[in-house]
């Protein structure tokens, strides 16, 4: 069957030489019958080939592009892409047998997460076009990978601006309550039906193992999760305090911290900003602290609110903290760049009466590529600071 056509506007066109796979609803006219979630082939306004894109009848972001080329978008163009983005993680994947083996834009699958949790795949479609690959994908891993088991966390909310339904399940296999992979050479067990995200917090494997450098002495960590970061840094400390508000997280980290014959972490349920402040009144110092959040700016709009979220909170991390101690401190929100988040945190230092240097300034873990040409890749912020 030929490809359906679509026909881009001179600003769309200029934003597919720019770089960006992203074409906008405004940007796009569409004849009658184009099929939800096809592939169509994308032209300008003078009919000349631009290349082929999953078309979404429903987000505002009406193509994503997946060649400039063709070839057919068939099993063998998405194998392809599959086996380049393993290849890389090949390479900068060690030590660990979970990772991100395809992170969506960063890997040229727009709309498209596979997490890799050894034998176990986990696998996210978040546009009525990678929806409709659903079949196909799981097939290339089932063939590829041989895979004990396949889950789809197609439990997330951009799947609405899509009109497809919230779901998770088993594609293909067994998947077991507990799965147990190794990361940064610790062994952590993951729920990869019910837990957050995926299953675990892959980004910050690389940030995990960069606090080892720095940890010492009295560590926190907040926003524990199931451990990730508390158990990384605990050989490196004389004890840690973990702390989370969800008491399924902690169920996890008690059992991780087990698995790994770790025994100098105390895991905590509370509120962290609650704890913080607590804390501070209470006299209580630490040499380390470690501050993970979820996202305060999940959109545009939540912008300043979020900035005074972090400022806040690192605020409180630096008021604990003795002299000499490391503040480790991330973001995850895509709308707060590296600039705004220096800028919240120097204004804590400065409420604070702490002179602050920065030791490193770090991001989410190479597995979650970053494409030069697509600012919304870059999401996660995480800096290591000395606080004097
Ligand atoms: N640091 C973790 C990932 C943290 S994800 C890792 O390296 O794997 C954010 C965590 O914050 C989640 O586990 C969530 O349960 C927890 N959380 C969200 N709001 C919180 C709050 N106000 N106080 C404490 N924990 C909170």
């Amino acid at each position: 069957m030929p490809l359906q056509t679509v026909t881009v506007s001179s600003r769309g066109t200029d934003r597919i030489f720019a770089g960006h796979p992203w074409i906008y609803r405004s940007d796009v006219s569409v004849s009658p019958g184009v099929e939800p979630g096809s592939v169509v082939s994308a032209l300008d306004r003078r009919k000349r080939f631009l290349g082929q894109a999953l078309y979404s009848s429903k987000s505002q972001i009406a193509l994503r592009f997946l060649t400039r080329e063709k070839r057919p978008v068939d099993r063998e163009f998405l194998a392809e892409r599959i086996q380049a983005a393993e290849a890389y993680r090949r390479r900068v994947v060690q030590d660990s047998d979970a990772c991100r083996l395809v992170a969506s834009e960063g890997d040229l699958l727009p709309s498209l997460i596979i997490d890799r949790y050894g034998e176990y795949f986990v696998v996210q479609t978040l546009s009525q076009g990678t929806e409709k690959l659903k079949p196909i994908i799981t097939d290339i891993l089932q063939e590829r990978f041989s895979p004990r088991g396949i889950v789809e966390r197609n439990d997330v909310a951009v799947r609405a601006l899509e009109g497809l339904e919230q779901t998770k399940g088993i594609l293909a296999g067994d998947v077991p309550k507990e799965v147990v992979v190794t990361i940064n050479g610790l062994r952590f067990a993951f729920d990869l039906l019910e837990g957050q995200k995926t299953g675990g917090f892959l980004d910050q494997r690389e940030n995990q193992r960069a606090a080892q450098n720095y940890a010492f002495g009295r560590t926190l960590d907040c926003f524990t999760y199931a451990g990730g970061f508390a158990l990384n840094i605990s050989h490196q400390c004389q004890s840690v305090l973990a702390i989370d508000s969800s008491q399924d997280a902690l169920g996890h980290a008690r059992r991780n911290a087990e698995l790994n014959d770790i025994s100098n972490i105390e895991w905590k349920e509370a509120n962290c900003f609650d704890f913080l402040k607590a804390a501070d009144q209470a006299g209580e110092r630490f040499d380390v602290v470690v501050l993970d959040p979820p996202a305060f700016a999940r959109q545009r709009s939540n912008l300043d609110s979020a900035l005074r979220g972090y400022k806040e909170l690192n605020l409180r991390g630096m008021k604990i903290l003795n002299p000499g101690g490391y503040l480790i401190t991330c973001s995850c929100s895509y709308h707060v760049t590296e600039a705004d988040f220096l800028e919240a945190i120097a204004s804590a230092s400065v409420d604070a009466h702490r002179t602050v240097t920065v030791v490193e300034r770090r991001t989410q873990g190479r597995d979650h590529p970053i494409l030069l040409t697509v600012p919304e890749t870059l999401y996660l912020k995480c800096l290591i600071l000395r606080v004097l």
